[in-house]
């Protein structure tokens, strides 16, 4: 852990192991916070606070730069790393390092522009609108991306010029660690940033609990979102909420099949399909369904699954051995309710790791759990449709509204379902919707707030008017 400028050890505490989920093998333990840990956290976050806020911008953002460039200069070793305790192949930790480095960079180049407004008066007096850091920030981040998820957790409250404690994932500590240590580097200063590891329902309740801290950034699933909302409700925290989703795919019959194909394809089975914004239900047009079935079960078939560490694989294990079982629950359910299993459907005995086959499934009834229950895995789930509207009443049926993707070459198809998907972010013949300058942002049971952009540095400030008279 890393508290009031100190790196902890276990020292004492209690530990956890931490599992390279590509082998099943124990590669480390990651202490536990005490109370009085979270403690010295929360009074070093305060100190932080009143240091950072002070600092000009300007700074605070060379140290976010500095930052961005000390992870980049080590992009092949952190790179492993991450990849040894997460699973997924080193291609996607490079480019999720990649992310984590502008994420850093763009949050100090936007806290520059934090900038207030002055509204008219008559002579000798006026209104100013200024912004201002909102105090610590309490932010958890989890397993799935765990180089990407820290950089969004901190540079925003630093970029805004406030402190944070951050708990990252006890899965994957060591990447966490490597942005923290990027940040120390590049002169951070004690108390602005705090990390601490724990039982996570105690480090929550604590921190929350605490007057200090002033806002709470969660990304996970819903139900545990809903729990934290409450607690901070009791505290009075502003929350931003990165939630589960359950993207729909809309292929339209005039859409560039093998575009829409080797995008989604890619998409689905990156991350082994651990990514909150991964393509879920397909819902292919009639005259192109079949070709689209066929065709993606053959690329899905040719994906090759294996240690992340080596060149050749292009999907990596499940994170870890409760997403196997929860993964296998769900294919066994579609079975028992009718679903064709065109591909997949079992997990992969391969070294002692979580290992589950790239899977493509038809004809599942909406009673099947796995329409309306967040897979979190390699799951496609392919269902023809006919009409315009027969589809977004599909697309929209669920409480979800996290990410949602269309395949279409028509540019009136492409602007009514921009309209009409219940989504926080849309991509229309593309995946690209997760860069460090535009939102990332969830409606309905996804969450509500923004990362990343403008409005992720925002969330970090609150408003103050000044009237002179
Ligand atoms: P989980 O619900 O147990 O945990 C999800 C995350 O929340 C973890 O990082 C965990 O450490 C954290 N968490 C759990 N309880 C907490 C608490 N009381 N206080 C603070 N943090 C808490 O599930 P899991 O098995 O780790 O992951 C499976 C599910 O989580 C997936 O099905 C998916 O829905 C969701 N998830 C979503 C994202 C995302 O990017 N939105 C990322 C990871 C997991």
């Amino acid at each position: 852990m890393y508290i009031d400028g100190q790196w902890i050890a276990a020292d004492g505490r209690d530990t956890q192991p931490v599992i390279n989920p590509a082998t099943g093998a124990i590669i480390g333990q990651v202490p536990l916070a005490t109370a009085d840990d979270l403690d010295r956290a929360l009074e070093s976050a305060q100190r932080g606070f009143a240091l950072w806020r002070a600092t000009p911008a300007l700074e605070r953002a060379r140290v976010l730069r500095r930052a961005a460039d000390w992870l980049l200069a080590r992009r092949d070793e952190i790179a492993a790393i991450a990849t040894f305790e997460q699973g997924k192949p080193l291609g996607e930790t490079r480019i999720e390092l990649q992310a984590a480095a502008e994420c850093l960079e763009w949050y100090g180049e936007e806290g520059r522009r934090a900038y207030g407004r002055v509204i008219p008066r008559q002579p000798g007096s006026r209104t100013m609108v200024v912004k201002e850091p909102v105090g610590p920030v309490a932010a958890f981040a989890p397993w799935n991306f765990p180089l990407g998820n820290p950089a969004r957790k901190l540079g925003a409250p630093i970029g805004a010029g406030c402190s944070v404690i951050l708990k990252p994932p006890e899965e994957a500590p060591a990447s966490a660690m490597l942005i923290a240590q990027a940040l120390i580097e590049s002169g951070l200063p004690a108390g602005v940033m705090n990390i601490v590891y724990g039982v996570p329902d105690q480090v929550s309740r604590h921190l929350l609990a605490s007057p200090i801290i002033r806002k709470l950034s969660f990304t996970g699933s819903t139900a545990v979102g809903r729990h934290l909302m409450k607690l901070a409700a009791d505290g009075g925290q502003r929350t931003t909420m990165e939630l589960g989703g359950h993207a729909p795919v809309l292929v339209f019959d005039d859409a560039d099949l093998d575009q829409a194909l080797n995008l989604m394809v890619g998409s689905k089975y990156r991350n082994a399909g651990q990514v909150c914004i991964s393509p879920t239900r397909f819902y292919v047009q009639e005259n192109v369904y079949s070709r689209f079935l066929e065709e993606f079960t053959l690329r899905a078939r040719a994906v090759t699954v294996g240690n992340g560490l080596q060149a050749s694989t292009r999907m990596g294990p499940l994170a870890h051995e409760r997403r196997v079982e929860a993964i296998q629950a769900l294919v066994e359910d579609a079975r028992r309710q009718g679903g064709q299993i065109h591909t997949g459907g079992h997990p992969i005995a391969l070294d002692g790791g979580y290992f589950f086959e790239p899977t493509v499934i038809s004809q599942l009834p909406l009673s099947a759990r796995v329409m309306n229950e967040e897979p979190f895995g390699p799951l496609a789930l392919i269902q023809p449709f006919r009409t315009f509207d027969e589809v977004i009443e599909q697309a929209n049926r669920l409480p979800f509204g996290l990410a949602a993707y269309a395949f279409t070459q028509s540019a009136k198809t492409a602007l009514l379902v921009g309209d009409a998907l219940e989504a926080g972010m849309v991509g229309i013949n593309t995946t690209a919707v997760g860069s460090a300058d535009a939102p990332f942002c969830g409606i309905k049971d996804s969450g509500h707030g923004a990362e990343n952009a403008i409005e992720g540095l925002e969330a970090c400030l609150t408003i103050k008017q000044i009237s002179q008279g």
